[in-house]
């Protein structure tokens, strides 16, 4: 469960530019969940998925995990956090001058896994996210849709608990986008994996999110189950 509680987060400009990205953001996602967040750019979708990872800070407000208060957390606690949450963005971010097989080993060797191991894991992985064939090459030579099924296969290689999805889809052409979906679909189902989706995209979030919250200038302004947001006049 990730509990956001008052959530706020300012950046801080001069006194006229500083800018609420959050304000007072309440929210509860449940284990197993395939929560979307929605709403146009920059009405803090990135901001709001990025502090449950503490990827920003926010300047006010909690964040429990598993009643869990998170919100300070520093140095090897907060690694392990990071660790155990997963991540995915629009462009991928992959290594470019690494293999398919060594991106995904990655996060291992961080932790400084083993190379037999770890790339037995990496190599389980890929066959989970139908790639078992291309572990040698290079990013460069993959599509997008197969980009983001190795970036996929990185974000789990920790066995997250959650996976925090920016834009996951929104770079990719229809086809692709329908069997990213699907992927994701079966890791939470398959896997347990709670998934936390932005995205602009209203097709995206009715066709794979069970729970949807609505942001705009950076509150909450709908949340519910899916069907229910979407039947709303
Ligand atoms: P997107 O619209 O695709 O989510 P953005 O252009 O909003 O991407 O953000 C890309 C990056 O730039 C993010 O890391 C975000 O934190 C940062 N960013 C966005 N807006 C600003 C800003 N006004 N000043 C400084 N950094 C920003
Ligand atoms: P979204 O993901 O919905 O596009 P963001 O969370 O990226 O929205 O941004 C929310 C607001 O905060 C935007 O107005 C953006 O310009 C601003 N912002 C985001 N990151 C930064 C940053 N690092 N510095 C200053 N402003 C930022």
């Amino acid at each position: 469960m990730i509990q956001l509680q008052h959530l706020s987060k300012t950046y801080e400009g001069s006194a006229e530019t500083a800018h609420h990205a959050l304000r007072d953001v309440d929210l509860a996602i449940a284990d197993g969940d395939v929560f979307g967040i929605i709403g146009a750019s920059g009405a803090g979708k990135s901001t709001l998925v990025r502090c449950i990872n503490l990827l920003e800070r926010p300047t006010g407000g909690r964040i429990l995990i598993d009643g869990r208060d998170v919100t300070d957390l520093s140095g090897k606690q907060l690694l392990e956090l990071r660790s155990s949450i997963g991540m995915i963005f629009q462009n991928f971010s992959l290594f470019q001058q690494r293999t398919v097989l060594r991106n995904v080993t990655f996060p291992l060797e961080l932790r400084h896994e083993k190379k037999e191991p770890r790339e037995k894991r990496a190599r389980e992985l890929l066959e989970l996210v139908g790639l078992g064939d291309l572990a040698d090459r290079y990013p460069s030579q993959l599509s997008g849709g197969q980009q983001q099924r190795v970036a996929i296969a990185r974000a789990l290689a920790n066995n997250p608990a959650i996976m925090l999805c920016d834009e996951a889809t929104s770079a990719l052409d229809t086809r692709s986008t329908v069997s990213i979906l699907k992927l994701l679909a079966d890791i939470n189902r398959d896997l347990g994996v709670t998934m936390v989706v932005i995205t602009h995209s209203l097709a995206v979030a009715q066709k794979v999110c069970n729970r949807i919250a609505v942001i705009d200038g950076g509150r909450i302004v709908e949340e519910g189950l899916t069907a229910e947001v979407f039947a709303n006049p």
